[in-house]
């Protein structure tokens, strides 16, 4: 049976806000189409994984106490992991982790936390520790040709700066800094954003995009996917349409 396999980072530590939540949304709509899914978890100590030996890799967020114990272990993996985004393996990372994969993350107090500099992009939080980026947001992201509004829910002090390529255009809420117009960051086979949620629990073919992608990587073919009953969720993104974006 084809499968994915899917290596989810540091799910004790960066674990906010539900982002936990993406997984089981993968698990489920991979499992539905009859295919299977393998999910690895990997945190501190834990044996090194080879990244890519995965189709997808999963991080979520975390407060800036949790970015700082884990830093130290992520950049030991810099090399496998930007092998392994050449190599094509999708990668998926909320907001903390997001951070993360750019050259540095600067914490409410000043600290510096090394990024991994795969990306060029940075962040710097804002020295006033009330002075967050919180609520619901709503984005419109053209995930290669398939334009989408993806809604979700960001907690961040982080400003990110110097993004080549933003996951979409903000319609209601900030973005990458307060009251941006772009919002995250992607590329081919990377998104990195700060929408919580759980980001694909309310974004169903954001989930089946991630889920496209890796079966034609990996099976080498072109993958159609049976449609699931989205009845639900497609209402609640309706709701959530119009509550952000119609009555503002
Ligand atoms: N600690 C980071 C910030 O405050 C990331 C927060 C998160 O992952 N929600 O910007």
């Amino acid at each position: 049976m084809k499968e994915l396999k899917i290596l989810y980072l540091y799910p004790d530590i960066l674990e906010l806000y539900g982002d936990y939540g993406n997984i089981q949304v993968l698990k489920y709509r991979i499992e539905s189409r009859g295919y299977t899914a393998i999910i690895d978890r990997y945190s501190i100590g834990d044996n090194a994984p080879n990244f890519s030996d995965y189709d997808i890799v999963f991080a979520g967020g975390g407060a800036d106490n949790e970015q700082n114990i884990l830093a130290n272990d992520l950049i030991k993996y810099k090399n496998s992991i930007s092998e392994a985004i050449e190599n094509g393996v999708f990668f998926l990372l909320i907001c903390g982790s997001y951070q993360l994969f750019g050259k540095y993350y600067k914490d409410v107090d000043g600290n510096i936390i090394n990024g991994l500099e795969i990306f060029d992009y940075y962040t710097e939080a804002h020295p006033d520790r009330k002075k967050r980026c919180i609520g619901n947001i709503v984005i419109e992201a053209n995930l290669n040709g398939l334009n989408t509004k993806v809604i979700g829910f960001e907690n961040h002090g982080g400003q990110t700066f110097n993004i080549s390529s933003s996951f979409g255009n903000v319609l209601f809420g900030n973005g990458n800094k307060f009251e941006d117009t772009e919002e995250g960051f992607f590329q081919k086979n990377v998104i990195a954003t700060y929408l919580h949620g759980p980001l694909l629990s309310k974004n169903p073919e954001l989930a089946d995009y991630i889920i496209k992608y890796c079966l034609e990587r990996k099976y080498d073919e072109i993958v159609e996917l049976a449609s699931l009953n989205d009845d639900f969720e497609n209402l609640c993104r309706e709701q959530l349409l119009n509550r952000f974006l119609c009555n503002n």
